[in-house]
């Protein structure tokens, strides 16, 4: 376990209903012995938990900071807590009966032993059977905390013996205020990411690592402006983002929505946010981007399918920009 860089439960922002849950089950003499931590990546499940563990360790139950179990956990080293993360892609069996070995063993420190699973939804099918035999006749010194995004992923059998606790996507303003003050970013790059990142303060900060931001502005100013060599400019550096490309689609998908639902008078366009789309653009560009996705999958090359969508946009643009300047030249047509 490497050295933590653990929040108290004033630190979380946004999830104030599960904190909530969890407190409230901690003032109780038992806890359940197993929950699922529900919700969006990125919003706060894997630093909740442990956040709930480092109280339930310290001395006066309050994440002091100062005594002897929380000193150890900060440093990543209590000899209660386990954290059981995928060991390559999956999580297998072998890592349960490793885990299986201990669990009939009181606690070495604290009154019990803590087990996380940040990643819950990685388990192979006959790591999560064997899971559940330990879930079912759990020794009742060991708690359970099981990270997952949504329940499909995982056996029925399983979800049933967890208590469920579920997290929200932050709201925005919540997520602009925690990227000024605790991640130092500008009030200007935090609003426009806030707007992107569809609650997830994990995939603000992946954009804001990425440069996102003004590689979104690039794409829409080559496909705005309809220069052709803006748009080469774009499709040779886009495919060099990699395994983050369909993050990038799904920001110009989130940008094309803020769109249409300024167009339906529905919510403002976030001024942070590159230019407008216009009216007629919106709903055939997404249908177009949608194609992004598989473009990856089938492994075309990026560069020659890029040139040809962002000229495709490029025209695209132009047409409905025509049309809201001249409304009646384009119901006629
Ligand atoms: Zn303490």
């Amino acid at each position: 376990m490497p050295e933590l860089k653990a929040l108290s439960f004033d630190e979380i922002k946004g999830q104030d209903r599960a904190l909530g849950i969890l407190l409230k089950a901690q003032g109780k003499a038992r806890l359940p012995h197993a929950y699922l931590f529900l919700g969006p990546e990125g919003v706060g499940k894997e630093t909740t938990a442990l956040s709930f563990f480092w109280r339930l360790l310290c001395e006066g139950k309050t994440a002091c900071g100062k005594c002897v179990p929380c000193a150890k956990f900060l440093r990543g080293n209590h000899p209660d807590v386990e954290i059981i993360s995928p060991a390559s892609k999956s999580l297998k069996i072998e890592q349960i009966r490793a885990l299986e070995a201990k669990l009939y063993f009181r606690p070495l420190e604290a009154e019990r032993r803590l087990i996380l699973f940040p990643d819950a939804e990685a388990m192979t099918r006959e790591a999560a059977n064997a899971l559940l035999k330990s879930l079912e006749e759990p020794p009742p010194y060991n708690l359970f905390v099981l990270v997952a995004k949504s329940t499909e992923g995982l056996l029925p059998t399983i979800v049933s013996r967890c208590q469920i606790v579920r997290f929200r996507p932050l709201p925005q303003k919540i997520l602009e205020q925690v990227l000024v003050e605790r991640f130092g970013l500008s009030e200007e790059e935090a609003k426009g990411l806030s707007c992107l990142a569809e609650g997830s303060l994990g995939r603000a900060l992946r954009l804001a690592e990425r440069g996102f931001l003004e590689e979104l502005s690039r794409f829409v100013k080559a496909i705005s402006t309809g220069k052709p060599s803006q748009i080469v400019a774009v499709a040779e550096t886009l495919p060099k983002l990699k395994e983050d490309l369909p993050l990038f689609w799904e920001m110009v998908l989130v940008w094309l929505r803020q769109g249409l639902l300024s167009h339906l008078e529905l919510d403002e366009f976030p001024e942070m946010l590159p230019e407008k789309p216009p009216r007629d653009f919106v709903v055939p560009a997404m249908e177009r981007v949608q194609q992004a996705f598989s473009a990856i999958q089938m492994n075309l090359n990026q560069e020659i399918f890029l040139l040809e969508l962002l000229t495709f946009l490029a025209e695209l643009w132009r047409k409905a920009l025509h049309a809201e300047v001249s409304p009646v030249g384009a119901r006629a047509a």
